[in-house]
């Protein structure tokens, strides 16, 4: 049985204090809410991580980094590693943003090391992505999300691969206003779940979860949550108000 989950995406926002406050106020909201249908994950900067971790019920929110290094360790200055990740109780780390694959050059190569140091330090990965416009308006978004996935991810075993949660995320649509439609949106996601049922099988397609990313607010969520193949969200700018964003985990 696959879950919906509806995750943060904070980027680089907030101070610490701020992050601790808007965490405790999301594990709050989390708390006192009735019969939610999806899991609840926050993505907050490295930064963050122990001070959220302290204020949070893990059980009931789950933690991600938004980021690892494609490396285990050593002399890599200012890069974060998986384990240091695992250390602080974090239980998810977002990869492949199209935001550190367009301005920090993360190649699917890149990523599927950091893929294979996420799974094995425990932790379970959020995988984006998505095509930019130029794709979408020349017809070959699908091709370019197939290799996005095959390159990064189509290595992993089956056991491996129930760790993985993947997010698509069209880049012309985050952060823009622009949503995909859901119609737009559930193509893409049925043909993300095709991929997967080539590779791994039927039960390990229906067993996954896809998210949709970009622009996604409390208004549009349940139209998109409506679709077969969406299985929630993963929210940049909503997940930065408490009330904003449990208008989403709450559109179900
Ligand atoms: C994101 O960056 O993951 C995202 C979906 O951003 P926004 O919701 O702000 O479009």
């Amino acid at each position: 049985m696959r879950k919906n989950i509806v995750a943060g995406n904070w980027k680089m926002n907030t101070t610490v204090p701020e992050g601790v406050k808007l965490a405790k106020e999301v594990n709050d909201a989390v708390a006192a809410a009735k019969d939610l249908k999806c899991e609840v994950v926050i993505g907050v900067p490295f930064t963050h991580l122990t001070a959220v971790k302290a204020v949070i019920d893990i059980n009931k929110v789950g933690l991600a980094a938004e980021n690892c290094a494609a490396k285990d360790k050593g002399a890599y200055t200012g890069e974060v590693s998986a384990a240091m990740v695992a250390s602080t109780g974090a239980n998810y780390v977002i990869l492949g943003h199209s935001e550190r694959r367009e301005y920090f050059n993360e190649t699917p190569e890149m990523l599927k090391e950091k893929v294979d140091l996420a799974l094995a330090n425990g932790l379970k990965v959020i995988f984006c992505c998505g095509e930019s416009l130029e794709l979408r308006e020349n017809g070959t978004y699908k091709e370019y999300i197939k290799s996005e996935i095959e390159g990064s991810l189509f290595h992993l075993s089956a056991d491996q691969f129930a760790n993985i949660v993947i997010a698509y995320e069209p880049i012309w649509a985050i952060g823009t206003g622009k949503t995909a439609t859901s119609d737009q949106a559930e193509e893409v996601h049925a043909v993300i779940r095709g991929l997967v049922a080539d590779k791994y099988g039927k039960q390990v397609a229906d067993d996954t979860t896809i998210l949709y990313g970009g622009s996604c607010k409390p208004a549009n969520a349940p139209e998109l949550f409506s679709k077969p193949d969406i299985d929630g969200g993963l929210i940049g700018g909503a997940s930065l108000k408490a009330d904003s964003f449990m208008g989403i985990v709450t559109a179900f």
